[in-house]
């Protein structure tokens, strides 16, 4: 089964995979790709100057510090919160600006660990008031398909998206899109898979 209401986001960190940021991001422009993800800021001012003429959203994984909020407005960016003190932050410093929301559901590396989470899921007023354009997360092994690991942190993830059923959510990479509909909510990520990569034999 495929959901032809889900969006294609492209992953585009790391100098879009060593082929070239500039290039490859105008390509996807072109061919369509609306939304885009980066690690760094300076990474996405790089991307804004890409895509220039388009209008996209561009997602920067790694969060702001707040010295760097005049160069994400400037640039259109949205940082990716991974915890809930950026979260407050962002209500004291810019609380209008779009941001995405990165829940941990096991990856154990970036966003809202399960303490902070069942916070959230307790007082999703957290976010009133403020602007969240997309929530995500990152599976930890999904190019192990028979991973238990999986099945967890789908369900984990789909509880968070029942609590803010308005807000776009995207969980699956390339390997995460190859576990099959389930795991493809609103919005795809994949990196590897746009250039040629094939995370699963
Ligand atoms: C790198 C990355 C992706 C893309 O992963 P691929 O395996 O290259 O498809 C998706 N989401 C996050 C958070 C990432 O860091």
């Amino acid at each position: 089964a495929s959901n032809s209401s889900v969006a294609v986001g492209a992953v585009v960190k790391a100098n879009a995979y060593g082929l070239g940021a500039m290039e490859v991001l105008s390509a996807l422009a072109r061919a369509g790709c609306r939304t885009f993800y980066v690690a760094h800021t300076s990474e996405g001012e790089e991307a804004r100057r890409a895509l220039a003429g388009f209008d996209a959203d561009i997602f920067v994984f790694n969060g702001f510090w707040p010295v760097e909020i005049p160069a994400l407005r400037a640039a259109n960016l949205f940082p990716v919160i991974n915890d809930l003190a950026q979260v407050e932050s962002l209500r004291l410093l810019a609380p209008d600006l779009p941001f995405g929301l990165h829940i941990d559901t096991g990856m154990a590396r970036l966003g809202l660990g399960d303490a902070e989470t069942e916070k959230l899921l307790a007082r999703p007023q957290i976010l009133d008031g403020l602007a969240p354009r997309q929530i995500m997360s990152h599976l930890a092994c999904a190019d192990d398909p028979k991973a238990p690991l999986n099945t967890l942190q789908r369900r984990r993830f789909q509880r968070v998206r029942e609590q803010f059923p308005h807000i776009p959510a995207s969980l699956s990479n390339s390997a995460g899109i190859m576990l099959g509909a389930q795991y493809h909510f609103d919005v795809l990520r994949p990196g590897l898979a746009l250039f040629g990569g094939c995370p699963i034999p």
